[in-house]
């Protein structure tokens, strides 16, 4: 196919790059357009700053020119890396001018007729858009991804609420530095130490999985009656999430083998429609007694899927577990990127 160009806002930040490496030999998208900050704008993306996600600049990119983020209308799909408060007029400018924004920022999160979308959870809330477009009088729109530890929570809280029907979720993470940005969080306060406060997570991890696991009528989404609560903690780990969760059922697994069989064959839309990103598997469970830890399996399946261990009882709620994810490829970029690959899958965006 004829390859669409796009644009990446925020390129010369931590998701962005993670963008523009996804990008390389895209089968369907080509990076035509990068744009930053006014730091950065004018300057080549190898003058603006450093490659910080391993290996040397791509050279496809290094001689690009950073154009500011407002000069809208040159591409008609644009990935968004800006932080929110960047992020809120500068999406909808884009929008307006008739661009698809697939967005990483919690600016639009909240927004009734902006779908947050994981392909594998809730692929029907895309059509959203046309609600949007409508009330807004948008000729582009926006979506986005969730928040990266909802991300991993999510998919296995979607396979796990179809076969039980969760009731209460009690969360309790350990984030990564590069999910705080770069320069992110200064080493003497991270090294040889915890901290236990991400501003604004913690809402974020509670309301967001009730919007993707909602239904989606006539008027918008309505949420799923699910009780979260989460406890959010950045850790002196580079990439790689880990999640500690309780939970509680409607009608619960009869022991742990049901539970592990559940996860182990989820299997949804970017599977079946075979994605260039999908993993094959968006849920891996680990065997070993010590997994999933960050190191080892932050890159299962290209940093696509959530891996899941140490499933028991739990002696409060119905079962625990522990999860983990890649925060800047499947919680940022990659889960971005597996949106617009779905939407061009399901014909909603052409060549
Ligand atoms: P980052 O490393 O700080 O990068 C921010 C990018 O935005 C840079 O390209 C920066 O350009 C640009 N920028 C900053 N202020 C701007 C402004 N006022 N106008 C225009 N451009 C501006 O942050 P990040 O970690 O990549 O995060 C980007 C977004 O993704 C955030 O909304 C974040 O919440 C979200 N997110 C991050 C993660 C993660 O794991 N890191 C996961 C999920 C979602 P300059 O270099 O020119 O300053």
């Amino acid at each position: 196919m004829k390859k669409i160009p796009v644009g990446v806002l925020g390129a010369t930040g931590m998701v962005g790059q993670r963008f523009l490496s996804l990008l390389i030999d895209h089968p369907y998208f080509e990076v035509t357009v990068v744009a930053a900050s006014e730091r950065s704008a004018g300057k080549t993306l190898a003058e603006a700053g450093r490659w910080m996600i391993g290996g040397e600049m791509p050279s496809q990119f290094a001689k690009m020119t950073v154009q500011p983020v407002d000069q809208v209308g040159d591409v008609g799909l644009v990935f968004s890396a800006l932080p929110s408060d960047a992020a809120g007029p500068t999406e909808i400018a884009w929008a307006k001018s008739g661009a698809l924004v697939f967005s990483n920022a919690g600016a639009h999160r909240r927004d009734p007729l902006v779908p947050l979308l994981v392909p594998e959870v809730n692929p029907d809330h895309v059509n959203l858009l046309e609600l949007q477009r409508q009330q807004y009088g948008w000729s582009g729109g926006i979506l986005t991804n969730p928040n990266c530890t909802t991300t991993h929570a999510v998919l296995p809280m979607r396979a796990l609420h179809d076969a039980f029907g969760l009731t209460k979720v009690l969360l309790v993470s350990m984030q990564a530095i590069s999910g705080a940005g770069y320069p992110g969080v200064p080493s003497l306060d991270i090294i040889d130490n915890v901290v236990p406060l991400i501003k604004g997570e913690e809402e974020k991890v509670e309301w967001e999985p009730r919007k993707l696991l909602g239904t989606l009528g006539a008027q918008g989404v309505e949420e799923a009656q699910i009780t979260i609560s989460a406890h959010c903690n950045r850790v002196a780990v580079i990439d790689g999430h880990t999640e500690c969760l309780s939970l509680a059922f409607e009608r619960p697994p009869a022991d742990e083998a049901e539970l592990i069989a559940v996860l182990r064959e989820f299997k949804a839309e970017p599977q079946a429609l075979n994605l260039p990103s999908a993993p094959a598997h968006p849920i891996l469970v680990t065997e070993l007694a010590d997994g999933p830890q960050p190191r080892r399996d932050r890159d299962a399946e290209r940093g696509m899927a959530t891996t899941v261990g140490r499933v028991r009882r739990c002696p409060i709620l119905d079962y625990k577990l522990v999860l983990l994810g890649h925060n800047t490829l499947r919680g940022a970029a990659g889960g971005s990127l597996l949106n617009a690959e779905l939407m061009v899958a399901k014909g909603l965006i052409k060549a």
